[in-house]
């Protein structure tokens, strides 16, 4: 779809962040890492037959409080749905998720970079619980001889926080993540150092640069029509800047030889 030689690159964010709370999204389990694998778990987290879950209320105020920050509408009713896949690291076969009424909607978050302010619009921010984990044993996921699970991590909070397509550079979603960071720890509802606290999908597109508009605004129209890929389960500041940048190229590559880039 992109004709002239002058492209530019759009990239939108879907950030999950796991917010500190002493127990489990839907149960009472303890969210401390433990050496132990399979140890913080009950019926609620592995989905038994006849186990109810009940939300935690300290899991919604951390994520008012993070809507607070973003500027965000918060709603008097937010809804929970079960989003249903098969994978081994999802013992009930669905995840807890928020679809139609997200606790937090319409949002913002300004940063800098190189000396330039930027705001990004927060289109929503969900609450969800998170997976448990997998170990691929003797290599990694498509060499292993086996893999272990481990649900101790099955109903850890998560927060994914999705923006609007406002990046204009690998370099601001760097400089954003860095921000988002400093934000939630300030809030005091997430632990940067620890393992996997943050995991990033990022989607990239390129448009034509003569769409570009007054302050990096693109229509609609012409971001719908963008065909884009996205990059998932990126888990620092600067792999995202690394994947997108690497993706960059290669969009930019492939466009130049007249190849289409498939979404
Ligand atoms: P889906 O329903 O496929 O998940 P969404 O509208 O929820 O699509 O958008 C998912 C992510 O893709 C958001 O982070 C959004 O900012 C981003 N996105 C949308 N359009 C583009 C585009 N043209 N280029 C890059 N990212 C985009
Ligand atoms: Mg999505
Ligand atoms: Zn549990």
């Amino acid at each position: 779809a992109v004709a002239s030689e002058e492209l530019a690159t759009v990239i939108g964010l879907e950030v999950h962040v796991q917010l500190e709370t002493d127990t489990k999204i839907f149960c009472g389990c303890s969210t401390e890492p433990s050496e132990e694998p399979n140890t913080n778990t009950c019926p609620v987290c592995l989905g038994l037959p006849g186990a109810l879950p009940v939300v935690n209320e300290a899991a919604v105020e951390a994520a008012v409080k993070v809507g607070k920050a973003i500027d965000a509408d918060i709603p008097e009713e937010t809804t929970f749905h079960r989003k249903n896949y098969y994978y081994p690291d999802l013992p009930k076969n669905f995840q807890i998720t928020q679809y139609d009424a997200p606790i937090c909607a319409d949002g913002e978050l300004a940063f800098s970079v190189e000396g330039e302010r930027r705001t990004v619009a927060i289109s929503r921010a969900h609450l969800e619980e998170d997976p448990g984990s997998l170990q691929h044993k003797g290599g990694s996921i498509d060499t292993a001889d086996y893999t272990l699970v481990n649900y101790n991590r099955a109903g850890t909070p998560l927060m994914e926080i999705v923006t609007e397509p406002d990046f204009r550079s690998p370099g601001e979603v760097r400089a954003f993540l860095a921000k988002l960071e400093e934000v939630l720890e300030y809030l005091g509802v997430f632990d940067s150092t620890r393992d996997g606290s943050l995991r990033v999908d990022a989607n990239l597109s390129l448009v034509d640069a003569a769409e570009v508009g007054e302050g990096g605004a693109v229509d609609r129209e012409v971001l719908e029509a963008a065909n884009r890929t996205e990059v998932k389960n990126i888990s620092s500041h600067r792999g995202a800047e690394k994947a997108l940048a690497y993706e960059e190229t290669r969009q930019k590559n492939a466009v130049k030889r007249g190849r289409a880039v498939e979404q």
